[in-house]
């Protein structure tokens, strides 16, 4: 069996203020952070997880992140940094639906795309408070069409989103994917959010926090951002995957920590 590789695709960045990177902590200020995707070539194909953020979208809705995305950092320039072509993409896993993690999946039309299914139903019918996190609906036509009715928005004919639906996977609990990719149940920042590990051949395992962590401070600490449906479960998440890095000597690689991205090898190079 082919050994599996790790590509990490940079997408770009973002700013928020400190008191939303770490919540009722801070220090407060603007905090620039980046947005990263994940690209693992496996035998049974290539699964990509999360998207990363649209540009477009990020200035219509939230312009006050000041995104800053290089043409290289979107999800096509990064697949093909790689080495990689958009349309060869066989599995979308989204650890969440915040608009930074799934922008780039209305690229990736053919690949089957993999959630929890708690999150399916939550980013429909979000609390008041998560309405900004789940604003891009674009990974899901029919979602976008209902949200746009409710809003009671006129959405102009779009002949690239009018004919697609997407092939959606809805999973629970922990489920290993393929062998050695391991989807890790991590709520409190969103309903259904999964965390990623993946076993290599030649070194320790990569474990993929998400937004379960954005920061290794916010990991080390167990403080969590802002943004999220259940403080005590997010706290909990956190434990649950230093337990998990602990009994599988992984080592972690937190979602939105500029620092520590600085350390990480970014496509076109690879671990494995
Ligand atoms: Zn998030």
């Amino acid at each position: 069996m082919k050994d599996t590789k790790v590509y990490i695709l940079d997408g770009g960045t973002l700013v928020i203020d400190g008191f939303h990177v770490y919540w009722n902590r801070g220090p407060a200020g603007e905090v620039r952070f980046p947005v990263y995707s994940v690209l693992i070539d496996h035998a049974d194909g290539l699964y990509l997880f999360d998207t990363g953020y649209d540009y477009d979208h990020v200035m219509a809705v939230l312009p006050f992140e000041k995104p800053q995305q290089t043409k290289e950092q979107t999800i096509q320039g990064a697949i093909e940094k790689a080495g990689y072509r958009t349309q060869d993409i066989n599995y979308v896993i989204n650890s969440h639906y915040h608009f930074d993690h799934c922008g780039g999946n209305k690229h990736l039309k053919e690949a089957c795309t993999v959630c929890h299914a708690a999150e399916f139903g939550q980013c429909k019918c979000p609390q008041p408070f998560e309405i900004l996190g789940y604003s891009d609906m674009s990974f899901h036509p029919d979602m976008l069409r209902e949200k746009a009715k409710r809003e009671g928005k006129d959405l102009p004919p779009d002949p690239e989103m009018d004919v697609w639906t997407p092939k959606v996977e809805l999973l629970t609990g922990q489920q290993e994917i393929a062998k050695g990719l391991h989807l890790i149940e991590t709520p409190g920042h969103t309903a259904g959010h999964y965390s990623l590990l993946v076993e290599l051949s030649g070194r320790k395992p990569m474990l993929f926090t998400a937004d379960a962590a954005y920061t290794r401070k916010g990991f080390d600490e167990e403080i969590i951002s802002s943004f999220h449906l259940d403080p005590v479960a997010a706290v909990q998440s956190i434990r649950k995957l230093k337990d998990i890095a602990l009994k599988h000597e992984a080592e972690i690689f937190v979602s939105h920590d500029l620092e520590q991205f600085g350390t990480y090898k970014t496509a076109p190079a690879h671990y494995s």
